[in-house]
């Protein structure tokens, strides 16, 4: 709390320099696009090809529910056609302020640059009114949609449909885009599907809660969470819990990302043998994970690598 309350004061310091206007998009101008995840650049890119310049603010190593915000940032956005963030509560805490100080109002809430990639997603673990204290970070259902790879075409398309609100001269060129996008999803995964068959009904502990839409996809199963709550660091307590249940089950690997620090996993798996998979939890997490696909292909043969490598004790 303390942090966001600081992040706003610092917005609102910088948010007093003074921009320039964003200028008209002229014709044959590249469409401006920013994205608050890597993820979504990626699908940005994939869809709107040449006629989008695209960056995101967020590192892929970063995690997407706490980013420093940074006058650059601003900047970034003032000049922006396009907007795409993930929505729910996933950037609450960084992303709304940023958009609301860059004072650009074709980005705004409600304006046709601002993409909501949610947008007809289906949801996994939406909370009934009653379970609400479940953590403070999930609250309108588990925002990492976006690492199951069906899912990533409903964003594709919500990309698709700003693109062509934008820019409706090019909309063939955006829907050939889209339809390659669609079958290459469909073809990979479906190869990623096979690929990882072994893992079907396997059980996993994770750190944080972020998984779960590769979970259904892919069949695995996560029993626990290093954090006991979502955003709420391990704690010892948790950590005694996750180390009898890795034990009494036999789960043969933790997953976790590379903004969690090792120490509360490196236990577990100090005291029960299981094994530690890194995973990428978004494009640009890790060297060579420059696509959507990418992301795919990299968590795939890290989890097959865990699951087939020797005890860890
Ligand atoms: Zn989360």
């Amino acid at each position: 709390m303390v942090s966001r309350i600081l992040n706003i004061l610092f917005i609102s310091t910088i948010a007093s320099l003074a921009f320039t206007p964003a200028s008209p998009l002229r014709a044959g101008d590249r469409l401006r696009v920013v994205t608050s995840l890597p993820t979504l650049k990626s699908i940005v890119a994939l869809v709107g090809g040449e006629k989008v310049e695209v960056s995101a603010i967020a590192t892929g190593y970063q995690n997407p529910h706490f980013v420093d915000p940074k006058p650059s940032f601003i900047m970034k956005l003032s000049r922006a056609d396009m907007f795409v963030t993930t929505g729910l509560d996933l950037e609450i805490g960084w992303a709304p302020s940023l958009i609301q100080s860059s004072r650009n109002s074709k980005i705004q809430m409600g304006g046709d640059g601002y993409v909501d990639a949610s947008r007809g997603v289906p949801l996994l673990q939406v909370p009934t009114s009653t379970d609400r204290a479940q953590g403070d970070i999930h609250v309108y259902g588990n925002p990492h949609y976006w690492l199951d790879p069906i899912r990533g075409k409903q964003i594709a398309r919500n990309v698709f449909e700003a693109l062509v609100k934008l820019s409706a001269e090019n909309r063939e060129y955006f829907e050939a885009n889209l339809n390659r996008f669609d079958s290459e999803i469909d073809t990979r995964t479906a190869a990623w599907e096979k690929a990882l068959a072994p893992l079907d009904g396997v059980p996993i502990i994770a750190y944080h809660n972020e998984w779960p839409y590769l979970e259904e996809r892919f069949k695995f199963v996560v029993t626990d969470f290093l954090e006991p709550k979502p955003g709420i660091p391990p704690t010892p307590s948790q950590l005694v819990k996750v180390i009898s249940e890795v034990r009494a089950k036999k789960i043969p690997v933790i997953i976790t990302s590379p903004y969690f620090t090792t120490d509360a996993a490196e236990l577990v798996t100090r005291q029960t043998g299981a094994r530690l998979a890194v995973l990428a939890p978004s494009v640009e997490a890790f060297e060579g994970v420059d696509s959507y696909y990418d992301l795919f292909d990299y968590n795939v043969k890290v989890l097959l690598e865990a699951l087939n490598s020797p005890p860890s004790n």
